[in-house]
């Protein structure tokens, strides 16, 4: 481990190691890079997302930790972007660097079960849930559920992994239907919304939130977002304080973004955990003083974090693979409208459900920028 003490300034021109090499790595490299940073990225994926705006991009399993260690010691703090690098990976990182957020954020959130159970314990507001090992426990919890998702325990993301049910019987076949793994069985919640905040602490424990969301989803993926989210100062302020309450008892150096149900009685449950920017922040690229990008740098670097302020009302619209299907999308027919920002990742193949891009629109409210957005995105392929 070189000798950095934890309350030390990394400082421009310094490297950054970013475990995973996706959408979200992109972002922050190019933050990092306008910042005058050097980016290395870590991944199993050549010309990746990432690795085509990082200085360095090493394509080696995660599970290769000779490989791992050589990473962590090129450079000055890792960081990730994607939470399911095994716990192993992070352990050998942190051998010789920092790695903020530190492996406890990561042993908490890369497992389903484990964050779930980690909130209720801790006192923060989840929906109920029983954990599902084999079958006795589906014949003794199932009947005390009514509607009910069953979700794999472990490296369940967007929607992946997840059945709805009925009744026990119905349970028993997901859970056959998903090789028989832990599992999280989980009331379903009528809500009147999802909301999710990104937040973000520095080393000093410093916190810093931004606006709250509020976030449609299809097929369990994030479609659009929206900021700020309709429900009010009081529900906003419920949103952060749960947020903050959790960031500080995990002791998160980084950014966080806490995804919430808001039930019909203005009740928050929190759905999940992400210890990294998140889907919903994209719009803080076009809307925000700073970026939740730029604030994962800054915390991870120990400088001191910015502005989470918004300059306007701004809704983000993802580009699934799906919107490939009858050829290129007409980018130019999405960019004639003028307070569309077009951001596009890099990936060669358009699978269906795969993020490609997004597009952020600003403008006088977050229900006219959500117009905009889907306006814009309808145009796309028309
Ligand atoms: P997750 O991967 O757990 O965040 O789930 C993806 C999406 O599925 C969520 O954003 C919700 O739209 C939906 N969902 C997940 N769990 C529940 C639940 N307990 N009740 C209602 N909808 C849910």
């Amino acid at each position: 481990m070189k000798p950095v003490r934890p309350d030390s300034v990394i400082l421009p021109g310094s490297i950054i190691g970013v475990l995973g090499s996706g959408q979200l790595g992109r972002m922050f490299a190019i933050a990092a890079r306008r910042m005058g940073y050097r980016v290395h990225t870590y991944s199993p994926d050549r010309d990746s997302p990432t690795g085509q705006i990082a200085d360095v991009e090493i394509d080696a399993p995660y599970e290769d930790l000779d490989r791992v260690r050589q990473f962590a010691a090129a450079v000055d703090v890792v960081t990730f972007e994607f939470e399911n690098v095994p716990a192993a990976t992070a352990a050998a990182a942190a051998e010789h660097a920092l790695v903020r957020p530190a492996g406890n954020v990561l042993h908490v959130t890369q497992h389903r079960l484990r964050e779930k159970s980690w909130l209720r314990d801790n006192g923060f507001p989840v929906t109920r849930f029983e954990p599902i090992r084999g079958e006795e426990d589906i014949a003794r919890v199932a009947p005390q559920f009514g509607p009910a998702i069953l979700k794999t325990a472990g490296f369940g993301y967007d929607g992946k992994g997840q059945y709805r049910v009925n009744s026990a019987a119905e349970t028993k076949s997901a859970w056959e239907a998903m090789g028989r793994q832990e599992a999280v069985l989980e009331a379903i919640v009528d809500f009147e919304a999802e909301l999710s905040v990104v937040a973000v602490r520095d080393p000093r424990g410093v916190c810093v939130f931004y606006e709250p969301s509020c976030n449609h989803h299809v097929g369990g993926i994030l479609d659009v977002c929206y900021a700020p989210q309709p429900f009010g100062a009081d529900v906003a302020k419920a949103a952060r304080e749960i947020a903050r309450g959790i960031l500080e008892a995990l002791d998160v150096t980084g950014v966080m973004c806490v995804e919430f149900f808001l039930t019909r009685n203005r009740q928050l449950l929190v759905n999940e955990l992400a210890p990294r920017p998140h889907n919903s922040g994209h719009l803080t690229i076009d809307a925000c003083v700073t970026s939740q990008f730029e604030q994962q740098l800054r915390s991870v670097c120990g400088l001191p974090l910015g502005s989470a302020e918004m300059f306007r009302p701004a809704a983000m619209a993802n580009l699934l693979g799906d919107l490939w299907a009858g050829g290129e999308p007409d980018w130019a027919a999405a960019c004639s409208v003028p307070e569309v920002k077009l951001h596009l990742y890099g990936k060669l193949a358009p699978r269906a459900g795969r993020k490609m891009g997004h597009i952020t629109a600003t403008a006088h409210t977050a229900a006219e920028a959500g117009q905009v957005v889907r306006a814009a995105r309808a145009r796309l392929t028309r």
